[in-house]
Order: structure tokens, then C-alpha cells, then sequence
């Protein structure tokens, strides 16, 4: 078999286009406020990324570029003017944060109806207990990219390698909602490469590049990573040996062009959501 290759690039765009004409046709812009801490290069990279997701759908964002010295304090006080905004209705903190400021605190401080990374334990409680609410975005993109590709998980298996907060058990939450059988490993999985070759559906989110073999993917698997890792020459890869598995897989995202900017549009659907519940029409 030689699998369809999942393009995240082009989805992204058309979710991107479906948030810009919602908010083309809203008297109040949704707004996002996007806080960076110091300067690691990747992050810079990634906040510029989300400043021009904004333009192109409308949203109104700001950023605070703050430097590497800043307090906790001082973080905390700009969480709370931004909570106290109208104006602003998605609170982003790039993360990491520089080593000495106590992250948890600081997600923990942002408004739950302005977390819009849905990282904040009340809506990851929400995610939990199957409750509508915010989504945190790589999971959310991998759930919009099989549903545009017709690929329902209901009674389907799926694996996801890693058990991050951030990525796998969210990622395990939202396919049990959508009814498939949920298997998560880590490094302590006893047998990874028979666990990953019962998948019908595989989620590799380890960020360990070449992980993933071809001899690890069933016939006709779904095979979607998330991983993004640099090998030896630098260049950006995910944890799938991605010629490999594509003789195998019905279907297959890429890295690059893959879930990456698939996360990337589901923040701005997450600021309008916000903007939504915030009374915003
Ligand atoms: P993380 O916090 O480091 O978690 C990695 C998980 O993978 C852990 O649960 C770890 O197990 C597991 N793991 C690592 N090596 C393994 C191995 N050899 N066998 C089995 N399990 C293994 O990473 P993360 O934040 O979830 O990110 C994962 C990857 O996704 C990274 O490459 C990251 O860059 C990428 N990512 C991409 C996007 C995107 O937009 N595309 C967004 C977020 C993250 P233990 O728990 O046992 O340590």
C-alpha cells in the first residue's frame, strides 16, 4: 500500500479561511495576547507564527515580549491586567519559561475562559469528564485531520506513543470521545513495537526521531506524527521513519506540513471559541 499523505499545510489554510469569515462578520474581534519570556530562538519563531495566524484571520493579538530576567511577580501582574481585559479573550504564555519562574503558578493564573492553550487544570478536568470546552490544540488538529479525511475512530485502536500533558493524554482523551480503544506508551512500555503494530490508528508523539519504524506500522494503519525533532543534519523530522511506514499506511502526515500547523490553526479557532463565550458576536 502507499498512503495518502495527510496535508496539514492545506487544512490548516481552510480552517484558517472558516475563523477569518467568522470574525469578518463580528462586530467585537476576538483578541489574543501572546506572552513571551526571554529570547530562545524557537520560541520567537513560534510566536511570530501565531502574530501572523492572527492578521490572517482578523484577530486582533498583542504581544509582550518581556526579558529574561522578569519576576514571577512581574508575570503574574501582566496574567491579571490581561484577565481583566475585555479586549483580550485568549491569554497565551509561551512556554518554556525561563528556569527560575514557577510555570504551573503562572498557568494556573490565567482566567480558565482565557486559556486558550487549554492548559489550565480546570479545562483539562473539562476534557476529562467529556464536557464541550476548550480543546488543546496538537490534539485538537490530529482529531480535525481525520475527520477531514474521513477516518473515524470509533472502535478503531489506537495507539499514541508518549503521555505528555500537553500532547498524549489529551490526545488519548479526545479519540476515547470519539470512541476508539485507547493504548498509551512510554519508556516503560514493555513491547513498543508490538503494542504500536496492533494500531489502526498510530499517534507517535515521543520526540525521538526514527522511533518509529516501518516494521512497527500494521497494513493499512493511520499513521499520524506529531513529533517534531531535528536529525543529525539539522533538518526538521518526527519520530516516524516516514518512507518506511508510507509502503504500509492507508494514510500519513509529513513533518514538516503535518500537525504542526494544524496546532497552530486550532489556537486561532480556540480564540474565537473564547471570544464566543465572552458574549463577542
Ligand atoms: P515530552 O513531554 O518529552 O513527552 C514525550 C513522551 O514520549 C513521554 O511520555 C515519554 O515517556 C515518551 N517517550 C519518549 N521516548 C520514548 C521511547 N523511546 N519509547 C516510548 N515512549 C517514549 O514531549 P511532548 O511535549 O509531548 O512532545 C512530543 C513531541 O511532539 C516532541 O517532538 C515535540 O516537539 C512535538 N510537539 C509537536 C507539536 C506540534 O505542533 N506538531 C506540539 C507539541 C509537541 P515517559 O513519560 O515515560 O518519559
Amino acid at each position: 500500500m502507499s498512503a495518502v499523505i495527510m496535508d496539514g499545510k492545506a487544512l490548516a489554510a481552510k480552517v484558517k479561511s472558516e475563523v477569518g469569515a467568522q470574525v469578518a462578520q463580528m462586530a467585537r474581534k476576538p483578541g489574543l495576547a501572546v506572552v513571551l519570556v526571554g529570547d530562545d530562538p524557537a520560541s520567537r519563531v513560534y510566536v511570530n507564527g501565531k502574530k501572523r495566524d492572527c492578521g490572517e484571520c482578523g484577530i486582533y493579538s498583542e504581544e509582550y515580549a518581556l526579558p529574561a530576567e522578569t519576576t514571577q511577580q512581574e508575570l503574574l501582574e501582566l496574567v491579571e491586567t490581561l484577565n481583566g481585559r475585555e479586549d483580550i479573550d485568549g491569554i497565551l504564555v509561551q512556554l518554556p519559561l525561563p528556569k527560575h519562574l514557577n510555570e504551573k503558578e503562572v498557568l494556573l493564573a490565567i482566567q480558565p475562559d482565557k486559556d486558550a492553550d487549554c492548559f489550565h487544570p480546570f479545562n483539562v478536568g473539562e476534557l476529562m469528564i467529556g464536557e464541550n470546552g476548550f480543546q488543546p490544540c496538537t490534539p485538537a488538529g490530529v482529531m480535525r485531520m481525520l475527520q477531514e479525511y474521513g477516518v473515524d475512530p470509533a472502535g478503531k485502536h489506537c495507539v499514541i506513543v508518549g503521555r505528555s500533558n500537553i500532547v498524549g493524554k489529551p490526545q488519548a482523551m479526545l479519540m476515547l470521545r470519539k470512541n476508539a480503544t485507547v493504548t498509551i506508551c512510554h519508556t516503560k512500555t514493555r513491547d513498543l513495537k508490538a503494542e504500536c503494530l496492533r494500531a489502526d490508528i498510530l499517534v507517535a508523539a515521543a520526540g525521538r526521531a526514527g522511533l518509529i519504524t516501518g516494521d512497527m506500522v500494521k497494513e493499512g494503519a493511520v499513521v499520524i506524527d506529531v513529533a517534531m525533532n531535528r536529525n543529525e543534519a539539522g533538518k526538521l523530522c518526527g519520530d516516524v521513519d516516514f518512507a518506511a511506514a508510507a509502503e504500509k499506511a492507508s494514510y500519513i502526515t509529513p513533518v514538516p506540513g503535518g500537525v504542526g500547523p494544524m496546532t497552530r490553526a486550532m489556537l486561532m479557532e480556540n480564540t474565537l471559541y473564547a471570544a464566543r463565550k465572552h458574549g463577542k458576536q
